[in-house]
């Protein structure tokens, strides 16, 4: 389920669109369905003969877009972004797509991900003379294009990308082109779809579907695409890295109907429901799953165990985030007001309960003990993923790493922590073979914040300015 907001986010998602008369609107409907990847701002950048329209806010797309702004933002190109901030820094200065001008025309920039460079290139940058007007990483890059002064944009963006580390997808929109690229490693998602013979780009497949377009493929790992006038023009990754997507996109993040690299979000969740009943399995009446993000998982765990499936637990959609205050009474009101345990449905059961994962071990805690008290005479919790024990520095954000429980408490501190009577997760290697791969082969997928093992370096004053930052507002 959603951490009821008192975390740190900075997922986010991108689209683009180039060559449709609506492109504007389609990017609206496409963001909609992105929505899920950051509700803390959203914007359109538009390009129609030589000027840019944009429009940003803060919040959510239908808050932002509440009038008729999207008729406003002319032109057949487009590119959007929904995002999450980290508290503190949701100013509208960093609601995306930035836009900069220079003598070489207009450049707007979307960005999903997180630089580990990014702290030391600024310091860099402003000693040099940079003059920087937001806190996001995404104004170094711009600012690291604006001085790279390379014949042609895509020469200036591939100069700057050469520096940045980290996991990125990234869409550019100039005057006259639409630039996608996805980081060296596909930490990141980017997917390429057509409507038409417009191409369009999005951090998610599920955009495609909305506005009737047909998948094409991923942009692979350290590719960047130019779409323009002339169609479209790949430019393969020079640097030679082993390819490590996000497996916590496929655990938590992306939505159930996006295909990933391949693989379908939702049937990645359902094997790995299969695998913790075959692994993990324990005796009890009824399986149900942690709305919305593991019911699949609890689907496949009760297909595979033969334990009904059930509806235990419900979701009011309808709660403003705003309502819940960073207060851990106001969290507790919040996980109540916003899931409630069905009664006649668990009353006298032995429950297993799927969740995805532990985090802060915080929601687990609220969830077993809102089961117990509608009557469940046990409560087994198997989680879909392994042990969450370090932070993620590629912009799947979720706590300090002395905030995350699985870091600091064994597993059977963590059974009694969270009140269950039984606590399973899965292994690394029983996750990969839902990808189909045999244990301890090489994955091609990051699993860093599971095994510590990050696909890059980590630089250290850019790690210690982070962590302090995840400290500073979630504690
Ligand atoms: P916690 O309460 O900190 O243990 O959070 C775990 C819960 O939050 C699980 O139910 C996950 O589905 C969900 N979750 C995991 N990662 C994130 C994230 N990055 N942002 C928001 N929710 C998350
Ligand atoms: Fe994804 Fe975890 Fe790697 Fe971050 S550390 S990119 S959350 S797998």
């Amino acid at each position: 389920m959603d951490m009821m907001d008192d975390n740190l986010h900075e997922e986010c998602g991108v689209f683009g669109i180039f060559g449709h008369e609506d492109a504007a609107k389609l990017s609206y409907f496409a963001l909609l369905s992105l929505q899920h990847r950051g509700q803390e701002a959203a914007g359109i950048v538009s390009v129609d003969d030589g000027s840019m329209y944009n429009h940003r806010g803060l919040g959510l797309l239908t808050d932002v877009f509440s009038g008729n702004e999207v008729e406003q933002l002319k032109g057949d190109a487009a590119i959007g972004h929904v995002r999450y901030s980290t508290a503190g820094s949701n100013t509208l200065q960093n609601a995306q797509p930035l836009t900069f001008g220079n003598i070489d025309g207009n450049l707007a920039i979307g960005h999903n991900g997180n630089l580990v460079n990014a702290h030391s290139l600024r310091v860099l940058l402003e000693r040099q003379g940079s003059l920087f007007q937001s806190t996001s990483d995404t104004e170094v890059v711009a600012h690291l294009i604006a001085r790279a002064g390379r014949g042609s944009l895509l020469e200036s963006i591939h100069e700057a990308v050469r520096m940045i580390k980290g996991g990125f997808a990234f869409v550019f929109l100039s005057d006259t082109q639409l630039i996608a690229l996805r980081d060296p490693f596909g930490l990141r998602p980017l997917a390429i779809g057509k409507l038409g013979d417009a191409y369009v780009v999005a951090s998610e497949s599920c955009a495609f579907e909305t506005i009737n377009a047909e998948f094409v493929r991923d942009v692979e790992p350290g590719e960047t695409v130019v779409i323009d006038k002339d169609g479209l023009t790949s430019y393969p990754g020079t640097t030679r890295t082993q390819r490590a997507m996000c497996t916590f996109e496929h655990i938590y993040f992306a939505r159930p109907d996006s295909d990933i690299d391949g693989w379908n979000v939702h049937s990645v969740r359902k094997d790995l429901g299969r695998i913790l009943a075959r692994e993990h399995g324990v005796e009890a009446d009824i399986v149900i799953g942690v709305p919305d993000s593991s019911i699949s998982a609890a689907a496949g765990y009760a297909e595979e165990s033969h334990i009904p499936f059930e509806m235990g637990l419900v979701k009011n959609k309808y709660i403003a985030r705003t309502f819940i205050q960073p207060s851990p009474e106001m969290r507790d009101a919040g996980v109540r007001m916003k899931l409630n345990a069905v009664r006649s449905v668990v009353e006298g059961k032995r429950v297993i309960l799927i969740d995805d994962s532990i985090v802060r071990g915080t929601t687990s805690r609220r969830i077993v003990s809102l089961l117990r008290d509608a009557g469940a005479t046990e409560v087994h919790v198997r989680i879909s993923s392994p042990p969450y024990k370090n932070p993620c520095h590629y912009g799947i954000d979720t706590s300090a790493k002395k905030q995350l429980i699985a870091a600091t408490h064994s597993l059977e501190e963590m059974r009694d922590e969270i009140g269950a009577d039984t606590l399973s997760f899965l292994s690394v290697s029983e996750l990969m073979t839902a990808f189909g791969f045999e244990p301890n082969t090489r994955y091609p997928f990051c699993n860093a914040c599971f095994t510590g093992d990050y696909p890059t370096e980590v630089y250290e004053t850019d790690k210690l300015q982070n962590e302090s930052r995840k400290q500073g507002v979630t504690q």
